[in-house]
């Protein structure tokens, strides 16, 4: 059990059940304003009675989560022919910053935070990840999700070095002025520790999180450092007013689409699963209809997937034949549940929903969601990881050993970070993608019609023409980098599969990130 006490008066205030964690979010007779010590750690609560909006001092290592990664990490490094120093090098996280900081709630009372920033690897620099705010944030998850950065970047092709930072806070529960005032003073306690910073480690979204945190981090990030040339490549994600760049809110998702579309396009690969290529009239389950699972689940729908079950907080509706999901997704967006949507089936446990009957089971909420407990009952002939983390060490080899494909998180959900690489290039080189050279594009397709027209004799109507030679816009050069680095790092990951006789994707991926940072440490030398 968890018993909750007052730290002023070390009164007892509850006793809640021993599998209580941080996301305890009614505690009766819990007063507004007040600091709560239980076993878990400490909670402050507010603004109203039994409210949890920030969690201090959660109990680090409470997730298998870390476990999970390392494991993978240890199962591709054994088929490398690296010594253990260097594995070990590439295994271990550089720096954790662990930051305590007061914010005012709504009522004007001091609430404290606690927040991390992980470095995992400072091979190439700068650092590069989301920053996350939820209760079950800790050191330990943010330590893991700076590590899967690190393989993922290096997976991708892209010059960064992994991070993650996380805040311990409620985003849903807590006010826009709470969240502004929480972000603005974690990234000014980064600024101080150089945590954050073009050239050092550039944040951007992650679960909790969107481009309005963004904008205030880039903001604050300029307030401090206002002789600085660039200082909006200290983060991504932001709105374009803040020289963010069209295609990042949707780029994870696209990414997810990108993906998967490659993946079915193997015909010996879908053949082994029992399944046809291509995504049209494949069916769909997606866990979390945030900004990764949403967007992924709207390009297969548009490309001609059933999305047949979505799984949110508080519910699931599953439809064998296809949802109405343009009519989910507005039920969702006004009352932010799925519970009272009419659907063939409803569950109250959103987990149910995974273990019903589709293609391709997309988890975009949160990590440890397939496991040993449910991964014998998932019927889906492909997982595929949008989230971080979302199927364990256990879970994925009871996946394998079922033959159902898993197409890692490493891979799948890159596409955030690579249209982040985007922004941050074009924040540092001041110009937009398309401002050089749709304009030449465009008189060169002008020049090359107008000399076909000459040698044929025939000619095309204006709106034909100057459909033909419109010049491309910046969100076309960002979808086809994007679109090429997904299937390029497919085909590589997939090459890789099958030519070293790996035993599945993810193994695969891994020992990919693996062997790059290893070939960087080994050109860097070891200092001093
Ligand atoms: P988000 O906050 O926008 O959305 C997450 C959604 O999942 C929310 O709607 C939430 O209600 C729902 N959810 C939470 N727990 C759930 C559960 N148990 N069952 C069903 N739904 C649940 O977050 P996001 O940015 O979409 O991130 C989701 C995942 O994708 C995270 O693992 C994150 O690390 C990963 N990711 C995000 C990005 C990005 O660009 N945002 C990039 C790469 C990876």
């Amino acid at each position: 059990m968890v018993v909750v006490v007052d730290v002023e008066t070390t009164a007892q205030i509850a006793v809640l059940p021993a599998n209580t964690s941080p996301k305890i979010q009614e505690t009766p007779r819990v007063k507004p304003g007040r600091f709560l010590c239980t076993n878990e750690g400490l909670l402050a609560i507010s603004p109203g009675p039994g409210r949890v909006i920030a969690m201090i001092d959660p109990v680090p290592a409470r997730s298998s989560f870390h476990q999970s990664v390392s494991k993978y990490f240890d199962r591709a490094a054994a088929l490398t022919n690296y010594p253990p120093g260097l594995l070990d090098q590439v295994k271990s996280c550089d720096s954790v910053y662990r930051i305590k900081f007061p914010v005012k709630d709504d009522d004007g009372n001091t609430v404290v935070v606690v927040g991390y920033r992980a470095q995992h690897s400072h091979h190439r620099l700068p650092c590069k990840g989301g920053i996350r705010f939820s209760l079950d944030v800790t050191q330990d998850e943010v330590v893991a999700l700076a590590a899967l950065m690190t393989y993922k970047c290096a997976l991708v092709g892209l010059p960064f070095g992994g991070a993650k930072g996380g805040v311990c806070i409620d985003p849903r529960s807590s006010s826009p002025g709470f969240r502004e005032r929480v972000t603005r003073r974690y990234t000014a306690e980064l600024v101080k520790k150089m945590f954050i910073g073009p050239a050092v480690d550039v944040p951007a979204p992650d679960y909790g999180t969107g481009e309005q945190e963004m904008a205030w981090i880039a903001d604050t990030y300029r307030a401090m450092n206002f002789n600085e040339l660039h200082p909006y490549a200290c983060v991504t994600g932001k709105p374009l007013e803040l020289h963010g760049i069209p295609g990042r809110r949707e780029a994870t998702g696209l990414g997810v689409f990108f993906g998967i579309r490659e993946c079915v396009s193997h015909e010996d690969d879908m053949a082994d699963l029992g399944l046809t290529t291509g995504i049209e009239g494949k069916s769909v389950i997606v866990q979390g209809l945030g900004n990764v699972g949403f967007h992924a689940a709207n390009f297969l729908y548009e490309a001609g997937a059933r999305i047949v079950g979505i799984a949110e907080l508080g519910g699931g509706v599953y439809d064998a034949a296809g949802l109405d999901f343009p009519g989910v997704v507005a039920h969702f967006n006004e009352h932010r549940t799925l519970a009272g949507f009419q659907a063939a089936r409803q569950f109250e446990n959103p987990s149910t929903t995974l273990e019903m009957p589709c293609d391709i089971l997309i988890p975009a909420a949160l990590e440890n969601q397939i496991t040993a407990q449910n991964a014998g009952r998932i019927q889906a002939k492909i997982v595929a990881e949008a989230a971080n983390g979302p199927v364990d060490f256990e879970g994925d080899d009871i996946l394998t050993d079922r033959g159902i494909l898993v197409i890692p998180d490493l891979y799948l959900n890159a596409g955030g970070v690579t249209v982040s690489y985007f922004e941050w290039l074009k924040n540092l080189s001041h110009v937009s993608f398309d401002r050089m050279n749709s304009g030449y594009i465009e008189s060169s397709k002008e020049r090359m019609l107008t000399a076909i027209e000459g040698l044929t004799g025939k000619s095309l109507d204006p709106i034909q023409r100057a459909l033909v030679t419109a010049g491309p816009k910046e969100i076309d050069f960002v979808k086809s980098a994007l679109s090429d680095t997904m299937a390029l790092s497919y085909h590589k990951l997939r090459d890789i599969w099958k030519t070293k006789d790996m035993p599945d994707l993810r193994t695969a991926a891994f020992y990919f990130g693996i062997d790059r940072v290893a070939r960087s440490h080994m050109a860097h030398g070891v200092f001093p």
